[in-house]
């Protein structure tokens, strides 16, 4: 079964003319519901996280902070980063829907997929970044492991921009193997996700980075991805796995230099289904309205299908890699001999 959480509620965080404005979910429901699959899914309304869960991953000083940032009328928190007065509210939805997207992979679905907004994969235990508030993905995944006692989690993270704040949460951590594919920090927000930011302590060999230069495209993710997601699946043996979904690595999308096409997002969710039969995908980022609806849909629709392979998305023919994408995966290969073997 596949679940889709959503709340039109989510509009309720108002942003105005900001690249991560309401319009973006409003958009890709209502091409969902126009192309007829909207009433195919397993619908759920998200429930609010609770205090308890949100300091599970971010500090009460900084939750006290952007409560009453927000009450008291809200406005520019960073250079980009805009709340209004409802956006406490709304982004302890967002985490609660990431928490109602896992609970119903671990009840029931195949595949849930939260599809909320303010995004999280910015935002630090003590502050919020790049359009983020509460790091919904972490909130959840912190929720399983306390609620249902799992151990290991996989999270891959393919949206265009480094998840700077998922990574330091779980830095240190070596119970959650953190993979993020992304365009080469040295030329985009945050700055952060280059190779050697392998994890700390005994978290080290879990933060994996692949950082791609710009103007990479569908062929190059695949030839990496190919390379790297089952064989450190394989090895790592998580009992519950993440795919954090960004659709701004798409050609069209004017927040990075990237140049995947709308295939890219089917081929990344059938790869992943030929590696766990159940995941959980969280929407993070995605600016270019009219191609986020497009490879939503089309991902969508991959997950209901469970008959579509992988290689059905393939780009016809041969992969054409460019020969920095190679360098890149032999720099990872060997950061990475000692923990992992591709
Ligand atoms: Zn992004």
């Amino acid at each position: 079964m596949i679940s889709l959480v959503y709340s039109p509620e989510y509009a309720r965080h108002q942003t105005g003319h900001h690249p991560e404005n309401q319009e973006r979910l409003e958009v890709m429901m209502k091409y969902l519901i126009e192309q007829g699959e909207a009433e195919k899914l397993d619908i759920h309304l998200p429930v609010p996280a609770s205090d308890e869960d949100l300091l599970r991953v971010h500090t009460k000083h900084y939750l006290n902070h952007l409560q009453k940032f927000t009450k008291s009328g809200g406005g520019y928190l960073d250079f980009d980063t805009f709340a209004s007065p409802e956006s406490y509210q709304i982004a302890k939805l967002a985490a609660g829907g990431a928490i109602t997207a896992s609970q119903l992979v671990f009840d029931q679905s195949d595949f849930a997929y939260s599809m909320a907004r303010p995004p999280g994969h910015h935002a630090t235990a003590d502050s919020a970044l790049g359009f983020c508030l509460i790091n919904n993905l972490a909130v959840a995944l912190e929720y399983m492991r306390k609620t249902h006692g799992l151990r290991k989690f996989v999270i891959v993270d393919f949206d265009a921009h480094y998840g700077n704040g998922t990574a330091e949460i779980f830095y240190n951590d070596p119970q959650v193997l953190y993979i993020s594919i992304h365009q080469d920090p040295r030329t985009i927000f945050p700055g952060k996700g280059f190779i050697e930011e392998t994890g700390s302590r005994m978290g080290e060999g879990f933060n994996l980075n692949i950082p791609l230069p710009p103007g990479s495209g569908t062929s190059d993710y695949i030839y990496i991805l190919e390379k790297i997601l089952e064989p450190a699946c394989r090895k790592f043996q998580a009992d519950f796995y993440f795919l954090d979904v960004g659709f701004d690595g798409h050609q069209d999308d004017p927040l990075s230099s990237l140049q995947l096409d709308d295939d890219f997002y089917p081929w990344i969710t059938s790869h992943m289904q030929e590696i766990t039969p159940k995941m959980v995908l969280i929407l993070e980022g995605g600016y270019s309205q009219d191609a986020m609806a497009r490879s939503n849909l089309k991902m969508i629709k991959v997950l209901k299908d469970k008959s579509t392979h992988e290689d059905q998305w393939r780009p016809s023919g041969k992969l054409v890699v460019k020969d920095e994408t190679k360098k890149i995966f032999k720099r990872i290969q060997d950061t990475f001999s000692p923990f992992f073997t591709f």
